[in-house]
C-alpha cells in the first residue's frame, strides 16, 4: 500500500531514534525514518526476521554509519507513526487520525506482526464520536477488526447501525478496499441489526399509544383510552414518525425526535369524566425508560464476525 504523497525532501531523515543503527528507506518519494534494529526486532515478528541472521537485512547492523534498508512498496506516514509508537515516541504520536489514517496504521501494523503493540495508541484513534460518513466509519471499523478491538468494533459499527439510512453496499466497492480486510458477514450483521433496532424503535413509539390504557372502563363515560389514543396516533403523524416516513431518516434522527416529542393533544371541548383512575398517562417517562433500554444496545460482535458460521460456540467479549 505505497500511499505516500509527501513531498518531504528524500535527504532529510525522521530521527525517531537518534542513534539508531538503521535507516529505513520508504515508499516512492525514499522517506528516510532512523530507528533502532533491536526495538523493532522486540515487537515484530517480521522485522526479528528481517533483522536477524538469515537476511542480508540482518548483517553489518554494527557498522560506523546507520545501514539504509529499501521498503518501496510501504506506506511512509503510516511507518513513520508505527515506528514512533514502538520507540515509545509518545511526544510525536498524534492523539486524533483520519478514519483512512487509522485504517493504514493498521493494515501496517498487521503486515509487520506488531498489533498488540499499537494497542494502546489506537485506543484514542478508534473513536466514532466525530466521524460521521459512512465510509469513514468503514475504515474505522476495519481498523478496529484488524486491531481486534472488541469494544471500538462494536461501538463504531453501532454508530454506522444509528447514523446511516440507506444501503451500505457503497462500503463493499472495490476501490474503497474494505471487502479485501473484512469478511462480507460484516455487511449483512449491520443491515440485520439496523432492521432489528428499526422494529424496535416502531414498537416504543406504537406503545405510547397505549400509554392511557387501551379499553375504556365501563365506568367510565368519556372515552378516556380511545380519546388519548386517537390524539397520540395524530402526533405520531403530525411528527412523521409513521413506519415508512421512519425509513427515511436515520435511527438517531428518529431517537432525537422521540426524545423532544411533545404529549399528544387531547381535542378541545372534550371533557374527562369523574372515574376515578383517570390520571396523567405519563407519557415522557413511559417512553424515556422504553428509550434507555434501547440505547442499551451494543454493536456487533467481533467475534461473531470473525468466526464461521458453523463454527462450535465461541466466547463472545461484546455482550449480545
Ligand atoms: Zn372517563
Ligand atoms: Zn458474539
Amino acid at each position: 500500500m505505497a500511499t505516500d504523497n509527501s513531498d518531504q525532501s528524500s535527504t532529510s531523515v525522521a530521527e525517531i531514534a537518534t542513534n539508531g543503527n538503521v535507516i529505513l528507506v520508504v515508499g516512492p518519494h525514499q522517506r528516510r525514518i532512523q530507528v533502532c534494529s533491536s526495538v523493532l526486532k522486540n515487537a515484530s515478528k517480521y522485522f526479528n526476521a528481517m533483522f536477524g541472521p538469515h537476511f542480508s537485512e540482518g548483517q553489518d547492523l554494527r557498522g560506523d554509519s546507520p545501514k539504509e534498508i529499501s521498503m518501496p512498496d510501504d506506506d511512509a506516514n503510516a511507518l513513520e507513526i508505527l515506528c514512533n509508537i514502538l520507540h515509545l515516541r509518545n511526544d510525536v504520536v498524534p492523539e486524533t487520525l483520519d478514519p483512512i489514517k487509522a485504517f493504514e496504521i493498521a493494515v501496517t501494523a498487521d503486515k509487520f506482526d506488531c498489533i498488540v503493540a499499537v494497542k494502546y495508541a489506537s485506543m484514542l484513534w478508534l473513536s466514532p464520536k466525530e466521524v460521521q460518513g459512512i465510509i469513514e466509519l468503514g475504515y474505522l471499523m476495519a481498523a478496529a477488526y484488524i486491531l481486534d478491538n472488541a469494544r471500538a468494533f462494536s461501538e463504531i459499527t453501532l454508530a454506522m447501525i444509528l447514523r446511516h439510512k440507506d444501503c451500505y453496499l457503497p462500503l463493499a466497492d472495490k476501490d474503497v478496499g474494505l471487502v479485501d480486510i473484512v469478511p462480507w458477514k460484516v455487511f449483512y450483521f449491520l443491515e440485520e441489526r439496523r432492521n432489528q433496532m428499526r422494529t424496535k424503535l416502531q414498537k416504543i413509539l406504537l406503545d405510547g399509544a397505549s400509554d392511557a390504557g387501551t379499553d375504556d372502563h365501563c365506568n367510565c363515560s368519556c372515552g378516556w383510552s380511545s380519546q388519548h389514543g386517537f390524539a397520540y396516533m395524530k402526533l405520531l403523524q403530525k411528527e412523521e414518525l409513521g413506519p415508512l416516513q421512519t425509513l427515511s431518516t436515520t435511527i438517531s434522527g428518529v431517537l432525537e425526535k422521540l426524545e423532544n416529542m411533545n404529549d399528544p393533544t387531547i381535542p378541545r371541548g372534550w371533557v374527562p369524566c369523574s372515574y376515578r383512575w383517570h390520571g396523567d398517562p405519563g407519557y415522557r417517562r413511559r417512553r424515556k425508560s422504553r428509550l434507555d433500554d434501547f440505547k442499551k444496545g451494543n454493536g456487533l460482535c467481533i467475534d461473531c464476525v470473525r468466526s464461521s458460521t458453523t463454527a462450535a460456540k465461541q466466547i463472545c467479549r461484546t455482550k449480545h
